[in-house]
């Protein structure tokens, strides 16, 4: 007999291209990866080390499933990702270790209540509501590492209602993907099922109900979603 006293919450799972479903655990992001972005937002461009916030592994929208445009906010933004999915767990590691954790790569978008955000900068506080919130975290399918073999470079773009919006090079990274997880595990301990999206290029701007956000990252994927 369970002991649970509700029922235990679902897991959070993203599909995996060819099939299969990939069980999440924590999703980490990285904040200002690219200098164009980081100018674009009034941060500085130089490599700083990098810092890390995080979304509720339930926010994931996966399928190409809609998001609702969010309470509380008058400025919802579109981040395009290239998102990592970790097959192992780690910690303390170097950068030249950190492949073997990748299950795989997928293109995700880091929606953003940028007006929230904005404000917790100027007070100094907390992200989480400007970035944590309901369905904030829309993932396309992941494709395994053993397919994709090590991505360092290619496009990254996001299309809004088939306009381009954001266009970038995944090359002009401020920190590599295996500088980011040795970083990160630095911090928490990785583990299997954890998700991290690395960071947006420059060009993101709002996002209304009615608009086709559309990502692509070469030699990765897609991911669509529908603001409703
Ligand atoms: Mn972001």
């Amino acid at each position: 007999m369970s002991e649970f006293v509700i029922a235990p919450p679902p897991q959070p799972c993203a599909p995996v291209a060819g099939g299969g479903l990939f069980p999440v655990r924590r999703i980490f992001c990285v904040g200002q990866n690219y200098a164009d972005h980081a100018r674009e937002m009034g941060g500085d461009p130089q490599r700083n080390p990098p810092f890390f916030f995080t979304k509720p592994a339930d926010a994931l929208a996966v399928n190409g499933a809609d998001a609702p445009y969010p309470s509380r906010t008058r400025n919802l933004h579109h981040e395009i990702e290239l998102v990592v999915a970790l097959a192992k767990g780690a910690q303390n590691i170097a950068p030249a270790a950190a492949e073997k954790l990748i299950f795989g790569y997928a293109a995700g978008i880091d929606l953003t209540r940028r007006d929230l955000q904005a404000d917790a900068k100027k007070a100094g506080r907390p992200w989480d509501m400007a970035k944590g919130f309901d369905v904030s975290a829309p993932l396309g399918p992941i494709r395994p590492l053993d397919e994709t073999g090590r991505i360092t470079k290619g496009f990254i773009r996001l299309s809004l209602n088939g306009a381009p919006r954001q266009n970038g090079d995944l090359a002009d990274m401020i920190w590599s993907v295996a500088e980011i997880l040795a970083i990160l595990s630095t911090y928490v301990t990785l583990a299997p099922g954890d998700l991290i999206f690395t960071g947006t290029p420059a060009g993101v701007g709002p996002a209304l109900v009615g608009d086709l956000l559309h990502g692509e990252i070469e030699g990765v994927g897609e991911v669509a979603t529908r603001i409703v």
